[in-house]
This record gives structure tokens, C-alpha cells and sequence, in this order.
């Protein structure tokens, strides 16, 4: 089976808890812990091995995103998934998006196999997709994707800074189905074999 490391976004706490919500305090950094380690537990579960680059809700030492990346290639990380919550200005801007760096790669079709059932899944969620090379990602040479050895995608799982996203993210049902999407997409990757 494969060696799967999972990102959480942020080092948690006060030294950069990514995203937060302004009305109800909801962080990113505690979202992306709980989402990565429900996908651990199905992923574990069918065999594969994980290594999350977070494990605690404050890690001083993950405030570093090259300590996250070697940690993934030197564990020799078949692929990594970065997992965070968006946000923006807007309190209206909405949706799912994942990013991979620039060009086609191997990160663009695990990419494609993650945020295919993340939509099949969410089908409230609005797809933010870039359809100009024909794949759904949009792209951006984000550190955590360009020093990962490994194929890697970030997903931006929804908008944390919308008051009706937020409560999802804050749900733990959702996050649940949420995980279970990004395992099944991460099982789909494998299963369909390279190109
Ligand atoms: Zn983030």
C-alpha cells in the first residue's frame, strides 16, 4: 500500500492559526487538524500508511513549511495533500478550490481525483475551478507544492470567512464526509494508476 502524508494548514493556536472566522472565532488551523486526521483514520483503515505534517492542535516546529516538506520526502511520501479553509475580504466569496504548481504533473491528476469527489460529495459546494489547461486545478508554485517531492494538491475546502461555509467547517458531520471525500479521492488516485 502507499505512503500517504496529509498536511494540516497552520501551526494551530497563537503562533499561526491560518484563517479565523470573525464572528464565531473558528480557526482554520483546528479545522484542517480534525479534517486530516478523520482522512487518516479511512486511509488507515484500507491499508495505507500516513504521516500527518500536524498532529497537535499548537506545534511550534510546523510553522515552517520546509520542515513540513522534508519531513514528506524524507519519510519518501508517495503523494501529500495540503488541507486548508479559504478566506477573503468578502464575507460572500464561496466554494471549493485545489491548487497544484504550475505546469502538468503528477499533482494535477491526484488533484482532478480529490476535488472530483469532494464536488460529487458537496454538491452545494461551488466548484472554483481553472478549466484553461482542461483540468479543474488552478495553479500556483505554493512552497508546501513545489518542495514536496511527491505528487501534491491543496485543497481549499471552503470558505471559512462565509458565515454558511463556516458553520459547515465547524460541523462535525461535515467534516467527517469532507474526510471521507478527500480519502476516496486520494484511494481513486491509486486505483486508477498512472497515465
Ligand atoms: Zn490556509
Amino acid at each position: 500500500m502507499a505512503k500517504v502524508c496529509l498536511d494540516p494548514g497552520h501551526a494551530g493556536g497563537n503562533i499561526d492559526p491560518g484563517a479565523v472566522n470573525p464572528e464565531t472565532g473558528l480557526q482554520e488551523a483546528d479545522v484542517t487538524l480534525a479534517v486530516s486526521k478523520l482522512v487518516a483514520k479511512y486511509l488507515e483503515a484500507v491499508g495505507h500508511e500516513v504521516i500527518l505534517t500536524r498532529t497537535e492542535s499548537e506545534q511550534a516546529e510546523t510553522d515552517s513549511l520546509a520542515y513540513r516538506c522534508n519531513l514528506a520526502n524524507d519519510w519518501g511520501a508517495d503523494l501529500m495533500v495540503s488541507i486548508h479553509c479559504n478566506a477573503a475580504a468578502s464575507a460572500q466569496a464561496n466554494g471549493t478550490e485545489i491548487f497544484t504548481t504550475l505546469g502538468e504533473t503528477e499533482g494535477d491528476r491526484l488533484a482532478t481525483c480529490v476535488i472530483n469527489q469532494v464536488t460529487a460529495t458537496f454538491p452545494d459546494l461551488r466548484l472554483r475551478a481553472d478549466w484553461d489547461d482542461g483540468d479543474p486545478d488552478k495553479e500556483q508554485n505554493f512552497y508546501i507544492l513545489r518542495y514536496t517531492d511527491a505528487p501534491a494538491a491543496l485543497l481549499e475546502m471552503a470558505f471559512i470567512s462565509n458565515a454558511q461555509e463556516a458553520e459547515k467547517l465547524a460541523d462535525p458531520a461535515w467534516q467527517n464526509e469532507m474526510s471521507r471525500a478527500i480519502a476516496r479521492g486520494i484511494t481513486d488516485y491509486f486505483f486508477y494508476g498512472k497515465n
